[in-house]
């Protein structure tokens, strides 16, 4: 029999457990499920490699669930990097939990203390919660870490990029009595494999080979295009989209996140904002609208994109290319989830080259250049018309080069230059370099007149041959 066949129900599991998971219609565990839990449940730490969709949450939550008793004291703790994160692994445990009575608890930054204060007071179980409220509610004396037996760690490799380590270390001193750690990640930079090293004891590793992430296979597709144009690209992705599809657009700041929701409402593509400085509540209900399908097209950036586990998501856009290379892989892995078939798209400017590159070369990706989506059948018009941009092609003096088919043999630099100057009267000093070959030169012209200089060159004959002028790229 193979791993995979195993099921929910040879495992045993406590019965408010095993019900919960019935009822839910869940009878095949995941990878990362069949892996981690026998281990977690035996009682040894784990490192578990696993990407957002690939069924992490109750890898740690079935063990962590089985250990705990309806006490009302808290006997486990979760630390997310994410209010969105920590709001979807508490409804996760939640259900998960079924009539076993446990209470979860959320603590998370940005709600009213007060409130969080009142619901831990009230008695919970399992808290879940990001570093800096829960140390702040710890401190303030609301929430008492010293009986935390299980301590989990969530999105380790994000902890670490948002700068919480120091406070998962706070906190991981305030559990002396702590009897299991599991730490999940999607990447294994060296400081999350240290950590691993420090919290944990002895650890079981369930990892794919290498240490490499686990780069989601789904299609993935690069468009050459300069930056005033990537909103046409943009509008033939959201034109092709069927009625089931869901996109996630990425951007590298809030502001372009801002932008980029208002160009698209301009051009009546209805797309929802979502960054860091949008309220909680909000979040949420854009959260909820997606997940009901009522949103279809999210543009936000990596941080606010963190807590989105929607399965319906099919389209990941880079609009821009991200900056550091894991990025990558988590952007692409809010599509494709639970085996969907999903596909990303990065929108690639003369800026963005070197980043896609390497992005290629640390994943050793295949990301294919592939010209923009046509228009699905019966869409006559573009959502958004493609722009003359020459920003592609044009060197750092302002230079544009143009190749030209020269059938005589007689033009010389000079006289090609003459002719140019006068044909298009232009002041010679829009022409630069000129580079003769056999059957052809390469005229460099200024960006402000390149397009009319094409147009005219276009028009006219020189020695009875035309020239069919081609833009070079750079
Ligand atoms: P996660 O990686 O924990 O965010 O899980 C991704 C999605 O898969 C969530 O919607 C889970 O509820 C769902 N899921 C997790 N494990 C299973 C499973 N064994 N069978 C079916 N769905 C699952």
């Amino acid at each position: 029999m193979s791993p995979a066949a195993k099921a929910f129900t040879d495992w045993g599991l406590d019965s408010a457990l095993a019900e919960a998971i019935s009822s839910k219609g869940w009878t095949t565990p995941t990878e990362i499920q069949l892996e981690a839990i026998p281990v977690a449940r035996e009682g040894r730490d784990v490192v578990g490699q696993a990407r957002t969709g690939s069924g992490k949450t109750a890898a740690f939550g079935i063990p962590i669930i089985e250990a705990a008793s309806a006490s009302g004291k808290p006997q486990a703790i979760i630390l997310c990097p994410t209010r969105e994160l920590a709001v979807q692994v508490a409804e996760e445990l939640s259900w998960l939990q079924g009539e076993s009575g446990l209470s979860i608890q959320t603590v998370y930054g940005g709600t009213d203390i007060d409130k969080q204060a009142t619901e831990l007071q009230s008695g919970s179980d399992i808290i879940v919660g990001t570093p800096g409220r829960v140390i702040d509610m710890s401190k303030r004396g609301h929430l008492n870490l010293s009986d935390i037996s299980h301590f989990c760690l969530d999105e380790a490799d994000r902890m670490l990029d948002m700068g919480f380590f120091p406070d998962v270390l706070w906190i991981f001193e305030q559990m002396p009595v702590r009897e299991q750690t599991l730490l999940f990640s999607a990447t294994f930079p060296q400081e999350v494999l240290d950590a691993a090293e420090e919290f944990m004891n002895d650890p079981v590793y369930v990892m794919s080979d290498d240490l490499e992430v686990e780069v989601p296979e789904i299609d993935q597709f690069a468009v050459r295009i300069g930056r005033s144009n990537k909103l046409w690209v943009l509008g033939r992705l959201i034109a092709n989209m069927g009625d089931d599809d869901q996109m996630l657009i990425f951007t590298n700041t809030k502001r372009m996140v801002e932008i980029l929701e208002d160009r698209l409402g301009k051009f009546g593509m209805k797309a929802t904002g979502m960054h860091g400085d949008k309220t909680q509540n909000r979040r949420e209900k854009i959260l909820e609208s997606l997940k009901e399908g009522k949103t279809k097209i999210v543009v936000a950036t990596d941080v606010a994109a963190r807590g989105i586990d929607v399965d319906g998501i099919t389209y990941v856009v880079n609009y821009d290319l991200p900056d550091d290379t894991e990025s990558y892989v988590h952007r692409i892995g809010r599509t494709g989830r639970m085996g969907r078939s999903g596909q990303a798209w990065s929108l690639v400017s003369k800026e963005d080259l070197g980043a896609l590159d390497k992005i290629a070369n640390t994943w050793n990706l295949d990301i294919p250049y592939v010209e923009a989506p046509e228009l699905p059948d019966g869409m006559e018009r573009d959502p958004v018309r493609k722009r003359d941009d020459w920003s592609e092609v044009t060197d750092p003096f302002g230079m544009v080069s143009v190749s030209l088919g020269i059938g005589s043999a007689t033009i010389t630099k000079r006289s090609l230059a003459d002719w140019i100057v006068s044909q298009a009267r232009i002041p010679e000093i829009a022409l630069g370099e000129i580079e003769m070959e056999t059957t052809s030169a390469t005229v460099q012209i200024h960006v402000e007149k390149a397009s009319y200089v094409i147009d005219v060159i276009n028009k006219r004959k020189l020695d009875g041959n035309s020239l069919n002028p081609t833009i070079l790229e750079l």
